[in-house]
Parts: C-alpha cells; structure tokens; sequence
C-alpha cells in the first residue's frame, strides 16, 4: 500500500516542550473510513498528538499527510477547510442558542458577511440539520435550548457541530468522559455509525468502550507508540498490561 492511499500518514513526529518529547519520532497510518482507538496512560502524549494533527500544536520534525497534502506547516483553519474536524475534551457550544441553532450556525459558510446571511435558511442547511441531529440521537431535542442538555447530550451535540461540516477524519479526545452508561452505550453506537463515510480517531480510557468499537487499537507511552493492533492482540501484549492495563 503506497502512503497515497491513507486518510493520515503520520512519519517521524517529534515535538518538544522545554527539551521535553511529548511526541517522539511517531508513524502512524489511519486508512480511509477507519475507526482507530488511540489509548495509554496520562501523559502519553494521545492529546499532543490531537493537537498536532488539528495545527494547535507546531511539530517539531517529521511529516503529517492528509489525502497525502503535508499539513505540518499548514493554517489551522485551512486544516478545517481540507476536511479535519477536532472535538476537545470539555464541549464548546453555545448554551443559550437551541440545538438547531447550534447545528445551523456550524453549517460552513460562505467567504462573505453576505454569504453567511443568504445560506442561513437555506433547504440545504435544514436538511443537514435534520440529518445531523438525527444522528447524534437529538432529532427530538431540536427546539431544546443547548444549555439544558444533558452532559452527554452536549458532547452529542459538538459531534453534531463537526458533522456539519462533513469533516473527513475526525478527531474526538475522551467522548464518553462523565457519561452515563446508558450515554455509553449509544455513543459506541453512534461512533459505529459516523464512520461510515469517514475517519475517526477515538482516544479513550474505558476499555469496555474501546472493546466495543475499536477494530484497530494504537497504545501510546512516553510519546512513542508501544504497540498496535486487533484489540483481542493489544490486550495480551505484557508491555501494554505493564504500562496500562495492568493499573
Ligand atoms: P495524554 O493526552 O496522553 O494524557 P498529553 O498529550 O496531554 O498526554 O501530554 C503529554 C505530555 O506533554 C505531558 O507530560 C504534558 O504535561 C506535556 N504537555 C502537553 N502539552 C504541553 C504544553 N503545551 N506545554 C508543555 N507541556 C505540555
Ligand atoms: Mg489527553
């Protein structure tokens, strides 16, 4: 398989904070529509990661392709505009508008001041809306204000926002985090759902929640990736039970 035919191809990655490797010298190769569970202990380096891959973060050396475009030295909004959606840890939405107005105002605009007004009503836009929200299991809670969501709801709904942009990889940090069980269970498959069309990058430390939806697992430690592969393989591996599962 030629690096042409990936969604991400990571080689070499390093960065640095204050002399210190968060991220050090890093391959990784995420396929098209591939769902990839990335786990490990606290400080691994899985958000840095994020960062580096969204433009948050600069890299320090090495090379990150999307659709096989270099994007180390790239605009983060022009990382937006190729096709990359981030969601971060705590969900960013706005509270007082409802969930529609939430999912309309993350339906990408046009250039113009001008632009942005026309599209507002547009069919296109409630039609996304309507699919989106139907999506992330809140096709009934459209009229809700944001704010009186629950908190799994909220993170539902900043998925929602990124879906509205048909990002091409996606990339959530820690999902389920503060959810209920019942919230688990439907993000799993509503994760299974989205990634039909797309690639996500998933870090996660439940590892009930990993083993439902993770095809491919990549376990981090101290910056560098220490092992991949089929969950049923990764959870055998004696240097991952040493670094992480065992705890
Ligand atoms: P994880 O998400 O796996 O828990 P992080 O990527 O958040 O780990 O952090 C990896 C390491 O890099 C940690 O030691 C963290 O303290 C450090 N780090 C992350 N971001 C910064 C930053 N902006 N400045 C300095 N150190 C950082
Ligand atoms: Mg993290």
């Amino acid at each position: 398989m030629s690096n042409t035919d990936f969604s991400l191809a990571i080689e070499d990655l390093t960065v640095s904070f204050d002399g210190f490797k968060a991220i050090d010298q890093v391959n990784l190769y995420i396929d098209r529509n591939e769902l990839r569970v990335i786990i490990g202990p606290n400080g691994a380096g899985k958000t840095t990661l994020l960062d580096l891959i969204c433009g948050k973060t600069r890299a320090a050396a090495g090379s990150i392709k999307f659709k096989n475009i270099e994007l180390t030295k790239m605009a983060e909004f022009k990382r937006v505009r190729l096709g990359i959606g981030r969601k971060f840890q705590t969900p960013s939405i706005y509270e007082n508008l409802t969930v529609f107005q939430n999912l309309e105002v993350s339906f990408p605009k046009g250039r113009s001041v001008l632009g942005a007004l026309a599209f507002v009503c547009d069919e296109e836009v409630q039609q996304r809306v309507h699919t989106v929200a139907s999506d992330v299991l809140l096709g009934d809670r459209l009229q809700l204000q944001a704010g009186l969501l629950s908190h799994g709801q909220k993170q539902w709904l900043e998925i929602g926002m990124l879906l509205m942009q048909e990002p091409e990889l996606l990339l959530l940090d820690e999902p389920i985090a503060g959810m209920s069980a019942k919230e688990r269970d439907q993000t799993a498959e509503l994760l299974k759902r989205i990634c039909n069309n797309r690639s996500v990058i998933v870090i996660e430390h439940d590892m009930d929640f990993v083993k439902r939806i993770a095809s491919k697992v990549t376990v981090m430690h101290q910056g560098k990736i220490l092992a991949e592969g089929p969950m049923s393989k990764i959870q055998s591996d004696p240097r991952v039970i040493e670094v992480y599962l065992g705890h």
